[in-house]
């Protein structure tokens, strides 16, 4: 299939394939709007079934880095990188070295930084071929592991939606989460903090019982996490995870986590609201970690920046929820407007 039949395709300014025997590489950068500025966007690790489901994945990704960058106030476009996960044993510095160059090849209209599978190490690997890489450990403006400022904003949307909807404080709150990965994890700990009552569910079951013993969660399988009874569910794991097999089964309030492209198709934006669901929109919930990603590209990191922008991301969901409640229109659509008006396309 050409890839402008890709039914994700959007006017993508450009896409990227990579291959690179040697290493294994077969990689694909999409960069799909630099009308606020170089794409920045992470790179994601991932055993697909077939290079479509990969174009499919970054197609998708991408165009949510646009909106997700618009939406936290960043002078920055949307690009994604996704890496075919070689199949066996392979070589990770080789890999992510040939990754750094296929970045560097772009020539700066994208930036990388981790996401599911990259890890801050990989990116030290891929420092070595390119500039144009953020989420590093070292380095004079090198701001780290993006996940924990995710997890930050991913916690105060959580906060601020359930003082608008539900008119209290997290205390006491049921709140289920999908995924205890980089960002889950630490999520669980701050809403822990705040006095919620967690209720989790990850493939990997280390991590859950590491958050049962933690913070005393209870566990369910992956299957049943969606039929929860809660307050809140977080969706903190992959994407594509609220279609209308999940959301009939859902017995909660609110919507707030940091996976990306949560919702199946765009159509899942109105089962949720029939059903009387407040989805927070997963771009705007989750625009710590590049906000964080942010600072370092512009060169100059430090905190009271990151946490200017935090609080503007706090601000935006709170007027899309305030405009949701006032024109009865569904929070994904308001959002998408509000992004798309802000990166001149629409
Ligand atoms: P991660 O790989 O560290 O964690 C993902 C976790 O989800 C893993 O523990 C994995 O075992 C679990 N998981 C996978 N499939 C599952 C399933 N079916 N049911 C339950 N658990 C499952 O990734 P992360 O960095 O924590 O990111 C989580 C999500 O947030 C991803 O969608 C990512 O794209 C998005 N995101 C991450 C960041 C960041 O800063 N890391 C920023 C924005 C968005």
């Amino acid at each position: 299939m050409s890839i402008f039949e890709n039914v994700n395709f959007d006017d993508h300014e450009s896409v990227h394939s990579f291959a690179d025997p040697q290493s294994g590489l077969k990689a694909i950068i999409a960069v799909h709007s630099t009308t606020l500025g170089p794409s920045a966007g992470g790179s994601r690790l991932w055993t697909y079934a077939s290079s479509e489901q990969a174009m499919t994945d970054v197609l998708r990704l991408s165009r949510g880095m646009s909106y997700k960058n618009a939406m936290a106030g960043l002078k920055l476009g949307g690009g994604k990188a996704v890496i075919m996960r070689p199949e066996g044993d392979f070589d990770r510095t080789a890999l992510f070295a040939a990754f750094g160059r296929a970045v560097e090849a772009v020539g700066g209209k994208y930036y990388t930084a981790e996401d599911v599978g990259v890890s801050p190490e990989d990116m030290r690997v891929v420092r070595a071929q390119t500039k144009y890489v953020a989420g590093l450990n070292e380095g004079a403006s090198a701001s780290g592991d993006p996940s924990p400022v995710t997890a930050d904003g991913v916690f105060r949307c959580i906060k601020l939606a359930a003082d608008k909807k539900l008119g209290t404080s997290l205390k006491g709150m049921r709140i289920s989460v999908q995924g205890l990965g980089h960002v889950g994890y630490d999520l669980c700990r701050r809403l822990d903090e705040a006095g919620a009552q967690l209720i989790v569910a990850d493939i990997n079951t280390s991590l859950v019982e590491k958050a049962q013993s933690r913070f005393g969660a209870k566990t369910v399988t992956p299957d049943d996490i969606y039929a929860v009874e809660a307050d809140i569910y977080a969706p903190c794991a992959l994407g594509a995870t609220l279609n209308p097999d999940t959301i009939e089964q859902l017995k909660v309030s609110i919507i707030a986590g940091a996976a990306n492209n949560q919702l199946s198709t765009s159509q899942m934006g109105q089962s949720l609201q029939e059903r009387g669901i407040l989805y927070c929109p997963d771009y705007v919930v989750n625009g710590g970690g590049i906000i964080n990603i942010a600072g370092e590209i512009e060169g100059n990191y430090n905190r009271d920046w990151v946490e200017g922008k935090l609080q503007g991301l706090e601000k935006t969901l709170s007027d899309i929820l305030d405009l949701a409640s006032k024109t009865g229109r569904s929070t994904d659509v308001i959002a998408d407007e509000m992004a798309q008006k802000r990166i001149g396309r629409g």
